[in-house]
Parts: structure tokens; C-alpha cells; sequence
């Protein structure tokens, strides 16, 4: 386990130096701005852990392997180079030299990530990568489905974000609305419903929320109010971390 998936703070952790705080949760729960922007406010790095298991889903497809051919895959995954490019916000997702922000956005990923994220070897190779990661930024803000259950369980700050499936379904289309794409709203809904239901019932590393989490129901609120909620928890539950005024 990395040095700072961390023993508690009432352990004597230091947590100036230590300081992991972790999202889960369903898509369409605005995960991914929310962990970005908590981030920027605190002053942490942030992980989107959902565009690696996109990056092997992507690789899949590219390479043409089977994405439930979970060994085949896992060593595609590790000879890609899989990295992080920590000099811009939100940090690029890069393989080698190819930045793939844009190509892990595309539908064919969409379709086959919660087949290739449930497959054992795939998450073992991506949770290491993970836990690598926050040795090296380990003031970190990182979200995906098992960050505050597998990956940092000991983090000292773990939310679980939830909303509708309807409200979620919602969002989705008027993101997809927003980039101009042709919208299919049955199959949007039936899109989100299946992903819930692959990422839910898997046995390694399922979407659950994890034990002691703080769940925060988005249904109501506004990308804002849900960053407003979080940080406030943040900051009263570690007042001495340092965190950027
Ligand atoms: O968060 P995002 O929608 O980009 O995640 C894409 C998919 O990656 C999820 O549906 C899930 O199957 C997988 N994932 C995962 N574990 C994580 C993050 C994402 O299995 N920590």
C-alpha cells in the first residue's frame, strides 16, 4: 500500500505533507469537476482514476484485444506507459507521448470501460498505478468508484456522491447536448443504468460506498454547492492540514 493511503490522523499522521481525501460514486454525479475544483480550493493535486480505466478500455479497442480478456489487456496497459502529465490543471492523461484526453471521451470507450474495469488483472495493474501516483503527489484530491473502499481506505476524508439515475441521466444530456452530439435520451438512461449495474456488481473493486463515507446527495445541488459542502467537511475535519486558505 502507498506510504499515505494513510494512518489516521489521530495517529500522529502528518498531514501537511500526507493528505489524501477520495470521491466515489455512480456516473452523472459530477464527480470529476467537483474532485477538481475541492482540489484547486484546498491547494491538492487531483486524480481522475475513471480516464485510466478509460485509457485501458481505449487501448483495447485500438489494439483490438478483448476486453474481457482481462490478461491481455492488463499487459497492453502496462507496456502503454500510462502517465500523467502534472504541469497542467486538470493534469493531461498521456500513453507515451499521445496525449488521449479527447479519444477517451469517445462513445466506443463508453461502451466497453465497465467491461474492461471489471476484470481482476486490469485493476490490480491500475491500482498499483494508483497508489504509485499518490506516493509521489501525496496531497491528493482522487475520485473513481473504489478510491475510499480498495485504493485509500485509510484516507482521512472520504465522500460518497449519489444522485438519481434520472437526474444523472439528465446531465448526461445536456453535456452531450453541449459537445453538439445527436442525443438519444432512452439510451442514454439505459447506457448509465447498465454501467451502474456492471461497476455495482463486480467482486473486484465494486461501486459500493465505502464504511464511514460521507454521502452526499447531489440530486438538489449545484456543482458549486456540492464543492461548498465538501470543502466544508474538509476543512473542519482537518483544520491543521495546511490546506490553501
Ligand atoms: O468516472 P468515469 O465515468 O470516467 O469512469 C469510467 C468507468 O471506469 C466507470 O464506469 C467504471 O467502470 C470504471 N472505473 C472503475 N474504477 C474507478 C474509476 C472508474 O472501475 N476507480
Amino acid at each position: 500500500m502507498a506510504k499515505m493511503s494513510g494512518a489516521p490522523v489521530s495517529e500522529g499522521h502528518d498531514e501537511r505533507r500526507f493528505l489524501i481525501v477520495t470521491i466515489d460514486g455512480p456516473a452523472g454525479t459530477g464527480k470529476s469537476t467537483v474532485a477538481h475544483r475541492l482540489a484547486d480550493r484546498l491547494g491538492l493535486q487531483f486524480l481522475d482514476t475513471g480516464a485510466m480505466y478509460r485509457a485501458a478500455a481505449l487501448i483495447a479497442v485500438e489494439q483490438e484485444i478483448d476486453p474481457e480478456n482481462g490478461p491481455a489487456v492488463a499487459e497492453a496497459v502496462r507496456r502503454s506507459e500510462m502517465h500523467f502529465d502534472w504541469t497542467t490543471s486538470p493534469p493531461r492523461l498521456l500513453l507515451g507521448e499521445r496525449c488521449v484526453d479527447g479519444p477517451i471521451r469517445g462513445d466506443e470507450v463508453a461502451r466497453v470501460v465497465s467491461i474492461v474495469a471489471a476484470q481482476k488483472p486490469i485493476r490490480e495493474v491500475l491500482v498499483q498505478h494508483q497508489r504509485r501516483i499518490a506516493d509521489a503527489h501525496p496531497r491528493l484530491v482522487t475520485e473513481g468508484r473504489d478510491q475510499g473502499s480498495v485504493v485509500f481506505p485509510d484516507a482521512p476524508v472520504r465522500f460518497y456522491l449519489d444522485a438519481d439515475v434520472s437526474e444523472r441521466a439528465r446531465r448526461r444530456i445536456a453535456q452531450l447536448a453541449r459537445g453538439g452530439a445527436a442525443v438519444d435520451e432512452t439510451k442514454v438512461l439505459s447506457g448509465l443504468r447498465e454501467r451502474d449495474r456492471i461497476d455495482s456488481t463486480r467482486p473486484d473493486g465494486p461501486l459500493i460506498r465505502p464504511h464511514g463515507a460521507i454521502v452526499v446527495d447531489t440530486t438538489d445541488l449545484t456543482l458549486d454547492e456540492v464543492v461548498d459542502r465538501l470543502e466544508e467537511h474538509v476543512r473542519t475535519e482537518l483544520p491543521d492540514a495546511g490546506l490553501r486558505p
